[in-house]
């Protein structure tokens, strides 16, 4: 008999009418619980009445790791957003939740994310690549996902994860292993590699109780801004656009970030963020800001990545210039 906290839950309310396909996950990560929340209020609004699905066709993932719920930890047995693609010999939890949870991407159009982070700071969305057709990850819908980013209402929106995390690969000598490439791969990814767009949207510190609330509106604005139910969207908001550079490893036990910096701290160039175990100290390589700092990470994991301000326009249709 599959353990409960193997067991994957999903709704899937379709109109009747032709429309978008949207899928809003919760809890990929166990210990973050604002998406789930948010996923139960809009449900029980759409089984009430309150809320009608006007076209297409929704899909409602509350706890997307059941297995890392269940022991109220980020994990079950590793993290489910990476590696994020079918595997036809799952050898953990994570791989066979990953092979239920793609077919069921695959069907949709529209993928919403919601996550919540550590350490202090205000809400944020990430979104993928600019259109391009490149072999990294190719794209074509990024003025789409713009769109949605700009409507979730945060105050400020992260692109380019992959191009990041392949540079650090490649710093690594690992730049042409495909299944260090393939480990990169999360939710957002792999949604994007089926011909649709995805956002994440990280809602405030885990147990900030705000989190639900920022989870919840931004299930309402995607599903306006499709029109699938709801009034018309809420204006889009104007945030602060910026773009990954890099990514540093934490080392060693032994290193330290020099401050409780939070996401989105502006550094100047060559301004010590972090000191080595050894006392070297790592410092910003020119003016930007600092994106999920982890003081906490385990070594050979990813301390914090460094980001500058944007110069891509979410609002503008067409081609954005390549960084
Ligand atoms: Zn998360």
């Amino acid at each position: 008999m599959t353990p409960v906290g193997e067991v994957l839950r999903s709704h899937v309310l379709q109109s009747g009418w032709p429309g978008p396909r949207l899928v809003v996950l919760g809890g990929v990560h166990g210990d973050e619980t604002c998406g789930t929340v948010a996923i139960e209020r809009v449900r029980t609004a759409l089984e009430t009445g309150r809320l009608q699905l006007r076209r297409g066709e929704l899909s409602l993932v509350p706890v997307a790791n059941p297995l890392a719920r269940q022991h109220g930890r980020r994990e079950g047995e590793r993290n489910l957003n990476r590696s994020f693609q079918p595997d036809p010999q799952p050898a953990d939890h994570e791989a066979r939740i990953t092979n239920l949870l793609c077919p069921l991407l695959a069907r949709h159009d529209v993928l919403l994310d919601l996550h919540s982070f550590q350490s202090a700071g205000a809400p944020f969305a990430m979104i993928g690549p600019r259109d391009n057709a490149g072999a990294l990850e190719p794209f074509a819908r990024a003025f789409e996902e713009g769109q949605l980013a700009l409507h979730l209402g945060t105050g400020c929106v992260v692109e380019a994860w992959l191009e990041v995390y392949a540079a650090r690969l490649a710093r690594c000598g690992q730049g042409g292993d495909a299944r260090a490439l393939a480990f990169g791969w999360g939710t957002n990814e792999y949604m994007r590699s089926q011909g649709g767009y995805a956002v994440t949207l990280e809602c405030g510190q885990h147990l900030d109780p705000a989190a639900p609330e920022v989870a919840y509106r931004a299930i309402l604005a995607a599903l306006a801004l499709l029109g699938m139910a709801g009034s018309t969207p809420v204006p889009p908001a104007h945030p602060r656009l910026l773009r990954l550079v890099d990514v540093v490893d934490r080392q060693a036990e032994g290193d330290r970030l020099v401050h409780a910096w939070t996401s989105f701290d502006a550094v100047r160039q060559g301004q010590t963020i972090g000191l080595r175990a050894d006392g070297q100290a790592v410092v910003a390589p020119c003016d930007g800001a600092i994106v999920f700092p982890n003081a906490e990470a385990l070594p050979g994991s990813e301390w914090f990545y460094f980001a500058v301000d944007s110069e891509r326009r979410l609002d503008a249709p067409g081609p954005t210039p390549a960084p």
